[in-house]
C-alpha cells in the first residue's frame, strides 16, 4: 500500500483511497503513450488563471498566432512545390467569424457546405467568387444565388446537375461547374455517397451531360477522400486518379479543367481512440502531405504546357490540420469520486455536449499547475446527467482539488461547430491575438439566448392553472410566466 498520510492530514485536500501505483515517469503507459506534459499555466504567454478569472469556466481559447502559423506553413509547403495553389477554409471545421476572417486575411477562400455557411461567408464579406460550394444538399434557391454571385459550385449528384441546367437556362447564364468525384484510392474506405463514381463510368456520364448542355461547362474536379488520413500515399493515389480523369474528360469532351480540388483530410496532432501510438509518431507533417501531392501532380501535368494548356490550380480545403491545435478547452473540477471498482473519477464542468470530439479522440489533458501527488488512473466525467458524458475514459492524473483547472488540447476542430446546447449553456470562446490581447469571439449563452427562438402559445403562457395550490399536491405557485428570470 502506498502512503496516504499527506492527503489525510491536509485539510484542503480530498482523502485519496490507498492504491498501488507503479512509478512511471518517462515510461510508456499500457497504451504506449508517454505521460503528457506535466502542466500548462499559460497559453500564448497569457496566464490560464487570468483567463479563468475573467471569462469563467469552462472556456474555449483560440490562439490567433497558431492559426496564422499553421496556414502559412501549409501554404509554404504546397506553394514551394507547385506553381498554383489555393486554399479554401472549411467552414464546418470552425465557423466562428473571427477564425474564418483570420484565414480569409491569410488569403483563403471560403469552402461551404450549406445555405447557412454560404450566408455566413457572405455576411463576413467574402465575395461569392471566392466561395467553393460543396455538399450533397444544396437547395435550388442556394444554387440560384451561387450562380448569380459567381461561386464555384461542386456538383454532388445528377439531380443537382439537372437543377443547375434549369437555372442556367432560365437566366441564360454561362456557368462553369465542378464535378465532385469518388473513387477507391486503396488506402481509405471510399466515401462513395458523395459525388460521382469514377470507376463505374458515372462521373464520365455526368461530364458528357455537362458537355451537351447549352450553358454549363466543366471547369473543375473535386474530391474529398476522407478525414484524419494518416497515410500520405492516399493523396498520391487521389491525385493520380484525378489527373487521369482530367486527361480523359478533356480529350473526350473537349472541356478545359482549370482546377483540381483535393479536399481536406490531413490529420491533426490529435490521438484517435484506438490508435495507441502518440500523435507525434503517427501524424505526418504538412510537408510530407505536400510532397505526396505535389510530386505526382507536377509529373502528371508537366506535358500540359506543350499542349497549350495551363497546369490546373491545386485547391486544398484543409480543415482540422489548420485549426485543431490552436484550440484549448479550460475546465474546472467540480468533484472527486471513487467508483465501486476502485477507479478514481473526477467530474468537470465541461461535457461532451461542448467537446464533441471527446467521442473520437483521447485529447491531451493537463492541469494548470504542478500537482503534487502520485498520478493514478482516472476517468474524467462531464457535468451532464447522461451516462455518455465521458471526457476521457482513462488517463493518469495526480490528485486534483475541487476548483483545480484542466486544459484539454487540441480542440480547435469540429467542436465550436458540432457542439450543442444540451443541458448546459455553451461557454465563452476567447481569442488570444498576436499581441497577447484577449477578446471574446463568442459570448457564453444564457437563458435568453437559448430560448430566443421559442414561442409559447397563449394557452401555454402559464405553467399552472390560475389558483393552483402550492406544495407537493397540485403543483407549485402560478406566478411564473414565460422564460423571465
Ligand atoms: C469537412 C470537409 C473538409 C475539411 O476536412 P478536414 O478533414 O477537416 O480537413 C474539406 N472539404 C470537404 C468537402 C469537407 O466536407
Amino acid at each position: 500500500m502506498t502512503d496516504t498520510t499527506e492527503a489525510k492530514t491536509s485539510g484542503s485536500k480530498p482523502w485519496i483511497k490507498p492504491a498501488m501505483v507503479p512509478l512511471r515517469s518517462g515510461l510508456l503507459n499500457k497504451f504506449g503513450n508517454r505521460q503528457d506534459a506535466a502542466w500548462m499555466d499559460t497559453i500564448d504567454n497569457v496566464p490560464v488563471a487570468q483567463l479563468l478569472e475573467q471569462y469563467g469556466a469552462p472556456l474555449f481559447v483560440i490562439s490567433e498566432q497558431r492559426l496564422r502559423q499553421n496556414i502559412r506553413r501549409l501554404k509554404q509547403a504546397f506553394s514551394s512545390r507547385y506553381p498554383s495553389v489555393l486554399f479554401g477554409w472549411s467552414y464546418k471545421t470552425n465557423y466562428l467569424g473571427a477564425v474564418c476572417n483570420i484565414f480569409h486575411q491569410e488569403g483563403s477562400w471560403a469552402e461551404v457546405v450549406s445555405e447557412f455557411e454560404y450566408d455566413k461567408a457572405r455576411s463576413l464579406g467574402v465575395p461569392g467568387t471566392n466561395i467553393l460550394f460543396n455538399g450533397p444538399g444544396k437547395k435550388a434557391q442556394s444554387l440560384r444565388r451561387a450562380i448569380a454571385e459567381g461561386a464555384r459550385i461542386h456538383i454532388d449528384h445528377l439531380d443537382e446537375l439537372y437543377t443547375l441546367e434549369k437555372i442556367s437556362e432560365e437566366l441564360k447564364a454561362n456557368v462553369e461547374v465542378t464535378l465532385r468525384l469518388n473513387f477507391d484510392t486503396g488506402f481509405t474506405e471510399p466515401w462513395s455517397r458523395f459525388g460521382f463514381n469514377v470507376e463505374s463510368g458515372q462521373a464520365m456520364d455526368a461530364a458528357w451531360r455537362i458537355a451537351a448542355s447549352e450553358y454549363l461547362s466543366l471547369a473543375g474536379l473535386h474530391s474529398h477522400i476522407g478525414t484524419f488520413i494518416l497515410e500520405p500515399k492516399a493523396y498520391t493515389q487521389q491525385v493520380r486518379i484525378m489527373c487521369n480523369f482530367m486527361n480523359e474528360v478533356e480529350t473526350r469532351t473537349g472541356c478545359h479543367i482549370d482546377y483540381l480540388d483535393i479536399g481536406g483530410g490531413f490529420a491533426s496532432m490529435n490521438s484517435l481512440q484506438g490508435i495507441y501510438l502518440p500523435a507525434e509518431q503517427v501524424v505526418p507533417s504538412v510537408e510530407q502531405y505536400a510532397e505526396a501531392v505535389c510530386d505526382v501532380l507536377l509529373e502528371l501535368t508537366h506535358d500540359r504546357e506543350a499542349r497549350g494548356l495551363n497546369r490546373p490550380t491545386l485547391v486544398l480545403e484543409t480543415g482540422r490540420a489548420l485549426v485543431d491545435d490552436a484550440g484549448y478547452l479550460l475546465t474546472s473540477v467540480l468533484a472527486n469520486k471513487r467508483l465501486p471498482d476502485g477507479k478514481r473519477a473526477v467530474v468537470v464542468d465541461a461535457g461532451v455536449s461542448q467537446l464533441f470530439t471527446a467521442f473520437w479522440y483521447n485529447h491531451n489533458v493537463v492541469p494548470t499547475r504542478l500537482l503534487p501527488g502520485r498520478p493514478e488512473e482516472t476517468v474524467i466525467y462531464g457535468p451532464l446527467c447522461m451516462n455518455i458524458d465521458v471526457m476521457r475514459s482513462s488517463i493518469m492524473l495526480p490528485p486534483l482539488n475541487v476548483g483545480d483547472a484542466l486544459v484539454f488540447t487540441p480542440v480547435g476542430a469540429y467542436n465550436n461547430t458540432q457542439w450543442m446546447q444540451f443541458i448546459e449553456y455553451r461557454p465563452n470562446v476567447v481569442l488570444i491575438d498576436e499581441e497577447q490581447q484577449v477578446s471574446v469571439i463568442r459570448r457564453a449563452e444564457n437563458l435568453q439566448t437559448v430560448t430566443s427562438q421559442e414561442c409559447l402559445p397563449a394557452h401555454l403562457a402559464q405553467p399552472y392553472p390560475q389558483g393552483a395550490p402550492d406544495g407537493l399536491v397540485g403543483g407549485g405557485p402560478s406566478t411564473g410566466g414565460g422564460f423571465d428570470t
